[in-house]
């Protein structure tokens, strides 16, 4: 089914279920099996060479795996897709699959930091050369892709200031020096932005955050070119970062009230920020939605909405980030992004606890600053609360 000439809202609820599943059944079946029979031991093997369709074994594929791959894959507008225990596991899979030794990378420094981690720790041990540049320099990305490397990655909106980068220009500049472009979609969703069609080769996502949407699920997804996303599958496959059925169930539940659920949080997102930055007691707020954010002219190009997260700092410092967080009522205090429930947290206890207070200030990452992820809650109610809460 093409699904092209339609809107990604029908699109999240459709695709992949665009015939009758067994029995009649309504929703995707779970099928919790680890392995498919075959009466004929001869459609067993062309099933096994792949000469036919059919599963054989739930680690490489399984059908209502399957029906969450092909969701992604069409609201991405990709070729192909496959999904990966954890977003992590997509994101380590890829690079794993695509490098070896002696290639070169270019990345941003602001990458989530488990992807930080592989650069700074496990590229490094297999002889990849790893550079990172300052994330909304793109004379400098431009200057060390052109030097010669395989694979650009890059992430848009970032963690925890959303910086923006404009993927068209970097994927443009990769494409040239014949790199491959890896783009983390997790802040932004397919529904705010579509990195494939901005030239990006391959988009993964934690699809533990929005994608899923409820906090319940730990899974990864990539989408892009066959070939490319072949070479990863083959990889994942006896790498054994599978994804579970039960857990493709959860996420297909979840992204069938994508798009309703991201314009909710935009619209929240961005009323929050607005009133956050006109409050005495905040210092500056990082929204790519607001016209004083350094990205704002590219997000408004790259993006159709400006997505759930935003982050800000106090006037002050720690103590002033304590009062507020334990004075709101509807927040929980936690790490993760994403979910229908806002979510808060400092990067000093979250994203970045691992790094020393000078690490953090390097990143640009005040120990005031407080990422919130704003959730589904009306938000008259979540400003409310934020105004009882800054009373301190
Ligand atoms: C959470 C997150 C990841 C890692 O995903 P997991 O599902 O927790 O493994 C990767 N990238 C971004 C931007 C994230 O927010």
């Amino acid at each position: 089914m093409d699904f092209t000439r339609y809107k990604k809202g029908t699109a999240s609820v459709w695709a992949g279920e665009m015939y009758s599943f067994s029995e009649g059944s309504h929703t995707p079946p779970i099928y919790n099996s680890v392995t498919f029979a075959y009466d004929d031991l001869d459609e067993w093997y062309e099933a096994a060479r792949g000469n036919r369709p059919g599963h054989i074994y739930s680690r490489n594929t399984n059908p209502t795996v399957q029906v969450l791959e092909e969701k992604i894959r069409v609201l991405e507008n990709a070729e192909a897709a496959i999904s990966f225990a954890t977003g992590m596991a997509a994101i380590s899979n890829t690079l794993f699959a695509l490098l070896k030794p002696g290639d070169r990378v270019v990345s941003i420094k602001d990458s989530y930091g488990g992807t930080s981690k592989i650069f700074l720790e496990y590229l490094p041990k297999f002889n990849i050369e790893v550079q990172l540049c300052e994330t909304t320099d793109h004379e400098e990305i431009e200057r060390e892709i052109a030097k010669g490397c395989q694979l650009v990655y890059l992430e848009s909106p970032t963690n925890p200031t959303l910086k923006i980068i404009d993927l068209k220009r970097i994927a443009l500049a990769a494409k040239k020096a014949g790199a491959v472009t890896v783009a983390d979609n997790t802040f932004a969703t397919p529904i705010n932005q579509d990195p494939l069609e901005l030239g990006v080769d391959i988009v993964v996502h934690s699809a533990t955050k929005f994608l899923g949407g409820h906090s319940d699920t730990l899974c990864g997804l990539i989408c892009g070119k066959k070939e490319l996303v072949g070479r990863v599958f083959q990889f994942r496959e006896i790498n054994g970062a599978s994804l579970h059925p039960e857990t493709a169930y959860n996420v297909i539940r979840g992204m069938k009230t994508l798009e309703l659920r991201v314009e909710r949080h935009n619209d929240n997102a961005m009323k929050i920020a607005t009133y956050l930055s006109r409050h005495p007691k905040v210092d500056e707020v990082f929204y790519p939605g607001l016209e004083s954010h350094h990205g704002h002219e590219i997000a408004k190009r790259q993006m159709y909405g400006f997505g759930g997260i935003l982050s800000f700092t106090l006037k002050g410092g720690y103590e002033e980030v304590k009062a507020l967080l334990h004075n709101m009522k509807f927040v929980h205090l936690a790490a993760s992004l994403g979910s229908v429930n806002t979510l808060a947290g400092p990067p000093r206890t979250t994203s970045h606890v691992e790094l020393t207070e000078e690490q953090r200030r390097q990143l640009g990452i005040s120990e005031s600053l407080i990422r919130y992820s704003a959730g589904i809650e009306n938000a008259e109610d979540l400003i409310g609360d934020l105004e009882k809460a800054l009373t301190f």
